[in-house]
């Protein structure tokens, strides 16, 4: 089977040609991301393996189907970049990494969380610049604090657990309720209750219809003031203007997001020697209690290998005709 992998950096690859060295899988790799203007690149391969700032819409995987693609493999969890239904239409399975390392994501969120709260990336530059005084660093404890997660998944379930062990009240809201969880301590409440009562409030909920822009002016109006909002789900999740404004009037006091509506354009890449124009980025990266990454969160070790392998299995079920337990419908 011959495979076009979009949106390639060099630690993909590497981790492709461990894993795959025993599988008769032809792979090009292609730095650029999947999108209309790219998508001629598909011609005569049988799969794309794609990631999240990959656009498979209705005209690119119109294109992928009259290019002979019959497979989508996505290399993370999140599949709202691609068009489900034309995919159908047109024959294309689409198969992901449901769960590649809950952990790896929830964690992440809560280095957000202390980085923001304990300001140690401003200790850091202060003291290697042999200032080793505490002015601004002050903190708060988490004990005791309410944190509210919209998104009780596996990586949400994950999270709760983490601030359950930190001492934190954990409040949630989920359209499915998880016994598991309830019987840890964790309360399910009305999304307004959770935005009301929450002091960290970490996002961990798909991006569909019903979640754009779940964070808007709104919803910040009702939040404690002062409050921390977490996002490593998906961008859309959050209106950046709204959140810009809810910083200006210091409504929100700290915003630590891994993941932003106008990424596409930005993250991953080595910007630092060109002028950068997406103004929201830069207007959130000139308050001092916004920590932004450039969707870092699923990056470790463990999940670059379980990315990887479950990649390799779910193209081997589809070209063995096998029950393709990964698919989305
Ligand atoms: P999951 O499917 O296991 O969990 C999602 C949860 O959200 C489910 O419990 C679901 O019921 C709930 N949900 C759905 N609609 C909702 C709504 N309207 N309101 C509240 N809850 C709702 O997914 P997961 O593996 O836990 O991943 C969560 C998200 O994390 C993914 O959708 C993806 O966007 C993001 N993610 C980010 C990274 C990263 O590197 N930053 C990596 C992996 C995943």
């Amino acid at each position: 089977m011959k495979i076009a992998v979009f949106s390639t950096k060099s630690y993909d690859q590497d981790y492709f040609e461990i894993y795959a060295k025993d599988t008769n899988f032809s792979f090009s790799y292609f730095e650029t991301d999947l999108n209309s203007d790219t998508v001629s690149l598909t011609k005569g391969f049988d799969a794309v393996c794609i990631f999240v700032n990959d656009n498979a819409n209705d005209e690119v995987i119109t294109a992928l189907s009259e290019n002979g693609v019959q497979l989508i493999a996505l290399r993370c969890a999140g599949f709202n970049n691609v068009d489900i239904k034309t995919a159908k239409n047109h024959n294309i399975k689409v198969v992901r990494v449901p769960a590649y390392s809950p952990e790896a994501v929830a964690e992440h969120a809560v280095a957000l969380i202390l980085t923001l709260n304990r300001k140690t990336h401003k200790a850091y530059n202060r003291v290697r610049e042999g200032n080793f005084s505490l002015k601004n660093l002050i903190g708060f404890n988490l004990s005791g604090k309410t944190v509210g997660v919209i998104g009780t998944g596996t990586i949400g379930a994950t999270f709760c657990k983490i601030m359950n062990g930190f001492g934190c009240k954990v409040i949630a809201f989920d359209i499915q309720k998880s016994d598991a969880l309830i019987a840890l301590g964790v309360e399910y409440k009305s999304l307004d209750d959770v935005f009301k009562q929450s002091d960290i409030l970490s996002l961990h909920c798909p991006l569909n219809d019903a979640t754009k822009h779940i964070i808007d002016n709104d919803s910040i109006a009702i939040m404690k003031d002062g409050v921390m909002i977490i996002n490593t789900s998906r961008g859309a999740l959050i209106d950046t203007v709204a959140a810009i404004k809810g910083l200006s009037d210091k409504k929100i006091g700290y915003l630590g997001i891994d993941v932003y509506e106008q990424e596409e354009n930005l993250f991953f890449e080595d910007l630092s020697e060109r002028i950068i124009q997406d103004d929201l980025i830069l207007r959130l990266n000139s308050f001092p209690n916004v920590l932004v990454t450039s969707h870092q969160a699923f990056f470790t070790r463990e999940a670059m290998i379980e990315i990887t392998t479950t990649t390799l299995k779910n193209i081997e079920a589809y070209k063995n005709d096998k029950k393709l337990e990964n698919e989305v419908t």
